[in-house]
C-alpha cells in the first residue's frame, strides 16, 4: 500500500501512540521523525556539543547513521548501537528540540525523511509532518490536546519507566519546547491548511486513531 499519513502537533500530544495505532491497523511503517532528532542529540550530547552547537550537530549528522527497525517497540540505531530507551530522557529531548531549529541540521534528516516519504506506505509523525516532510500525503492531522493534559501523559511515561520528574519542571520544559517549536525560524509548528485537527483529550488512542481514520479518503 503506497497511502501516506502524516500527523503533526505539539510535544506530547500522543503522536507517537496514534501514529503506531495507525500503522498497525493499515500494515504501513511507522516513521517517528522525532526518534531520528533525539538520536542526533544524544551522539551530540557524547561529543560535547550543546544547544548552541547547530553547525558542528550538522557536520555530525552527514557521518550518521539512524536506522528506525519495526517492532514493538519499534527500534532505534545509532550507528549500529541500539538507543532506544536512551533518547527517551528529558535532557535529549531538551537538546533535540535545540538543536532541530537549526536549519542545517534539519536539512540532512529532512532529505533521509524524505526519501521514506517517497517510497510511501508509511505514517509518519512529527513536527513538520503535514508541511515540510509529505506536504502531499494523503490525510494530514494536526492533534491536539491542552498543555496540561500533555504535561500529564508525559510524566506518565516518565514515570512508568522510573524517571522522577517534577510536574512544576515538566510543565516548564513543555510549554519552553512548544515556544519554541511554534515560534521558530525553520519549519515552526504550524496547522496545514488542509489538515484535520482532532483533539485527543480524553480519548483513548484507539478512539483517536478511528476518528482520524474516518477522514481518510476512499482510495
Ligand atoms: O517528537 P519528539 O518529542 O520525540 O521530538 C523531539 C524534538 O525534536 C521535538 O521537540 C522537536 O523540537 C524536534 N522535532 C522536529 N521535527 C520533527 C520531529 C521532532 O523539530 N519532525
Amino acid at each position: 500500500m503506497r497511502l501516506v499519513i502524516a500527523i503533526d502537533g505539539p510535544a506530547g500530544a500522543g503522536k507517537s501512540t496514534v501514529a503506531k495505532i495507525l500503522a498497525r491497523r493499515l500494515g504501513l511503517r511507522y516513521l517517528d521523525t522525532g526518534a531520528m532528532y533525539r538520536a542526533l542529540a544524544l551522539k551530540a550530547q557524547r561529543e560535547g556539543l550543546g544547544p548552541e552547537d547547530g553547525p558542528e550537530t550538522a557536520v555530525l549528522a552527514e557521518g550518521t547513521r539512524i536506522d528506525l527497525l519495526e517492532g514493538d517497540p519499534p527500534r532505534v540505531i545509532l550507528d549500529g548501537e541500539d538507543v532506544t530507551t536512551l533518547i527517551r530522557t528529558p535532557e535529549i529531548g531538551e537538546l533535540a528540540s535545540a538543536l532541530s531549529a537549526f536549519p542545517e541540521v534539519r536539512a540532512c534528516l529532512v532529505r533521509q525523511q524524505q526519501a521514506v516519504v517517497a517510497e510511501g506506505g508509511v505514517t509518519l509523525e512529527g513536527r513538520d509532518a503535514t508541511t515540510v516532510l509529505a506536504p502531499h500525503a494523503d490525510l494530514k492531522v494536526f492533534l491536539t490536546a491542552s498543555l496540561e493534559e500533555r504535561v500529564r501523559r508525559r510524566k506518565a511515561e516518565l514515570d512508568a519507566k522510573g524517571l522522577t520528574v517534577d510536574y512544576a519542571e515538566l510543565l516548564r520544559q513543555v510549554a519552553e519546547r512548544d515556544h519554541r517549536d511554534y515560534t521558530r525560524e525553520t519549519s515552526p509548528l504550524q496547522v496545514a491548511p488542509d489538515a484535520v485537527v482532532v483533539e485527543s483529550f480524553g480519548i483513548d488512542p484507539e478512539t483517536v486513531a478511528d476518528r482520524i481514520l474516518d477522514h481518510l479518503p476512499r482510495l
